[in-house]
């Protein structure tokens, strides 16, 4: 089996066919910058000690420090977390943003931990990377099974070991500690405004359009949300526990209801199926939310939806982009549209340098300005090719990152 990482790198591969870099970035770019691998110590509520393995990647720093979440999963390795910074690099660049690319993680279920051993692991976390992290060099945030209380709580130990407050080391924090409004909706929104500049494009409307979600944390539940009330029907959703169908659409406030009562999406009324049925529904829009690696070479061909929405980061493996293509699937890849977090944490981080806040109608109104320039660049440079919106995107990073390496010199 590839690692993800080896599947990462072949759609640089594919880019490369449309943009000449230097072999200087071609090298720094083909494996991270630095790693940091610890050992974090939990004392779990009986009173047991375990340690669990940590991560910490800075991946490429050519257009500035360092920036990507933190994931709790049991599944985190190290292969995970360098090609997630790997994506966050990419992203970065395809946005605009003057940051390179990182992320973090720690492999541990979080699902079996108290709220005290939450806060107490995401201190020992931090107490293992204070060094590494920073404002200037490498600035975490929120993923998987992390969120804005978590980064409350990194930040306070952060401000414990500095003795100081340091807001701008972390974002997507509570507004109260220095977040910033419209961060929690972030990515979700972004991959709403990727979508409806996309169906302007192809002069498509809402109305009798399809919508499938699978994953409904954070970011599916917003854009499901954002579909339905744009007149989509959103006919599926799913979790880990499973999923819901309902033809004539689903009601997505109830459906949001359930999973917080009860735990999971089939709680909530509709015909259960399961999230390969989801994946395979025929469907106009299928929009992958969960994690990566979904649509794979083996269940590729069962995919009967037209457009598919990447709000996971890699939820398409490499192996199944020629079929999605062959297919005439228009694929709106992960890069693009799930870079609306990541652009309010950059808001967030800006805020914060300048202890000026701004209001969420400001905040929403620039995060739509950036994704779909960001969107329409993208389109463009499709179009002009003739090639699909994925490698246009990677085309458009590479560009970026090899002009910025160009004006930086040779000294690195
Ligand atoms: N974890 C998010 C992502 O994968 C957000 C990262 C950030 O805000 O720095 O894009």
């Amino acid at each position: 089996m590839p690692s993800l990482f080896d599947g990462a790198s072949a759609r640089i591969e594919a880019a490369l066919e449309y943009i000449d870099i230097s072999d200087d970035i071609a090298q720094q770019l083909a494996q991270p910058d630095t790693a940091l691998k610890v050992s974090v110590p939990l004392r779990h509520d009986d009173g047991e000690m375990k340690l669990y393995p940590g991560y910490r990647v800075r991946y490429d720093t050519t257009l500035g420090p360092a920036k990507g979440g933190i994931r709790f999963h049991p599944d985190v390795n190290a292969d995970e977390v360098s090609t997630l910074a790997f994506w966050m690099t990419m992203k970065c660049a395809v946005l605009g943003l003057p940051f390179g690319g990182g992320k973090g993680g720690i492999a541990i279920d979080p699902k079996r931990l108290s709220p005290a051993e939450m806060e107490r692991l995401s201190r020992a976390y931090v107490d293992k990377i204070a060094d590494f992290i920073g404002p200037d060099s490498d600035i975490p945030a929120p993923d998987v099974n992390t969120n804005p209380r978590v980064m409350g709580w990194m930040m306070d130990q952060y401000r414990i070991i500095n003795r100081a407050e340091v807001r701008d080391v972390i974002t997507g924090k509570p507004v109260e500690m220095g977040g910033s409004e419209g961060r929690t909706t972030a990515t979700g929104d972004g991959a709403f405004h990727t979508l409806q500049t996309m169906m302007a494009r192809w002069d498509r409307d809402a109305e009798g359009t399809t919508v499938a979600v699978q994953g409904f944390g954070n970011a599916g539940q917003q854009f499901a949300r954002l579909c339905a009330d744009a007149g989509y029907t959103v006919v599926a959703v799913s979790d880990s526990g499973g999923g819901i169908y309902d033809e004539n659409g689903l009601d997505i406030d109830a459906v949001a209801k359930a999973k917080q009562s009860d735990g999971s999406v089939t709680a909530a009324d509709g015909e259960q199926i399961s999230n390969d049925d989801l994946i395979a529904l025929k469907v106009d829009v299928l929009a992958p939310a969960a994690l990566e690696n979904v649509i794979t070479e083996d269940n590729v061909a069962n995919v009967q939806a037209g457009v598919i929405v990447e709000i996971a980061n890699g939820p398409v493996a490499s192996e199944a982009d020629a079929t999605l293509i062959d297919n005439d699937v228009q694929v709106l890849p992960d890069i693009l549209a799930n870079a609306g977090g990541v652009t309010v944490s950059y808001f967030e981080w800006v805020q914060n340098r300048q202890a000026w806040y701004w209001d969420a109608d400001t905040v929403a109104e620039r995060l739509e300005k950036r994704m779909v320039d960001a969107t329409e660049r993208v389109a463009e440079r499709a179009e002009s090719l003739e090639i699909d919106y994925r490698t246009a995107a990677y085309v458009i990073a590479l560009e970026k990152l090899e002009n910025a390496a160009q004006a930086r010199g040779t000294s690195s």
